[in-house]
């Protein structure tokens, strides 16, 4: 598909034939967490993914490889989960790919050295709502509890301007992210587990800025779902709101077990 056509709703006419297509068993499942397994609330320590959504997320996991994908860290995300995914890459990527533990050693040398800098660059940043956390590989500045936002991403904007060494700067809702400048991001992320797994096709859900760099790839062997059809994104297809997840996974489910159940029969025809 090329890049930047509107979105089709996934479970439109056009989209259930998509999906039932492009899944088989060489698939790998991967979600982002935030806005997509679990809806976004005003607190992000009190995310709860939908009881329903766990169930099928369990299942999946048990019959076929599914990665997630977050921003937050991963010791964090694994608290949300509360099951262990085959794949959990957290920091927008940077944190959990298989042979990469030297290279986020590094990652944690890099946020120090910002952090320092930060205390200095903004010292009362909570007196104007913005809310410094330290994910030991990336850093978030979030804004979203700011009297004035636009104020606040405005300054954050031009302080990461004056980090040294220079980051890469990650926007997302009412958060700037900062990441080292060659830690993988999602997209290449997911490219790496794909490789590591031997799963020669992916479909990837989320529903933020920081996804953008799944539904950008080049990649036909990438299916992009994003969670909201309104706003402009690279993604191939959409779904309405985070409530459709559940019902993404039960088509994902009984596809899956359905090209499972084909194969097995072809082998004894
Ligand atoms: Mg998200």
């Amino acid at each position: 598909m090329t890049k930047g056509n509107p979105m089709i709703y996934l479970f439109s006419d056009a989209g259930r034939p998509a999906l039932r297509n492009f899944l088989d068993d060489s698939t790998l499942f991967a979600f982002d967490l935030d806005g997509t397994l679990a809806p976004i609330v005003a607190d992000p320590a009190r995310i709860v993914i939908p009881k329903e959504i766990w169930e099928q997320l369990i299942y999946l996991n048990r019959i076929a490889p599914v990665a997630i994908i977050t921003g937050r860290a991963r010791a964090d995300a694994q608290k949300h989960l509360g099951f262990k995914p085959r794949f959990l890459l957290g920091n927008h990527g940077a944190e959990g790919l298989p042979g990469r533990e030297k290279q986020e050693e590094e990652f944690c040398r890099y946020c120090r050295e910002w952090l320092d800098q930060l205390e200095e660059l903004i010292p009362r940043a909570s007196e104007s709502g913005i809310v410094v956390e330290d994910k030991g590989k990336t850093i978030s500045l979030h804004y979203r509890c700011a009297s004035d936002r636009d104020a606040a991403v405005e300054r954050i904007i031009e302080v990461i301007g004056k980090l040294n060494p220079v980051p890469r700067r990650v926007p997302g809702k009412y958060v700037e992210n900062i990441v080292p400048n060659d830690a993988p991001h999602k997209g290449e992320a997911l490219l790496q587990i794909m490789g590591h797994t031997g799963c020669s096709k992916a479909l990837f859900v989320g529903d933020d800025a920081t996804d953008e760099d799944v539904f950008g790839l080049e990649d036909d062997h990438v299916l992009g779902v994003r969670v909201g059809c309104e706003t402009s994104s690279l993604a191939d297809y959409c779904l309405a709101d985070q409530k459709e997840i559940a019902g993404l996974l039960s088509s994902i489910i009984c596809l899956y077990d359905r090209s499972l159940q084909d194969k097995t029969e072809s082998l004894f025809l």
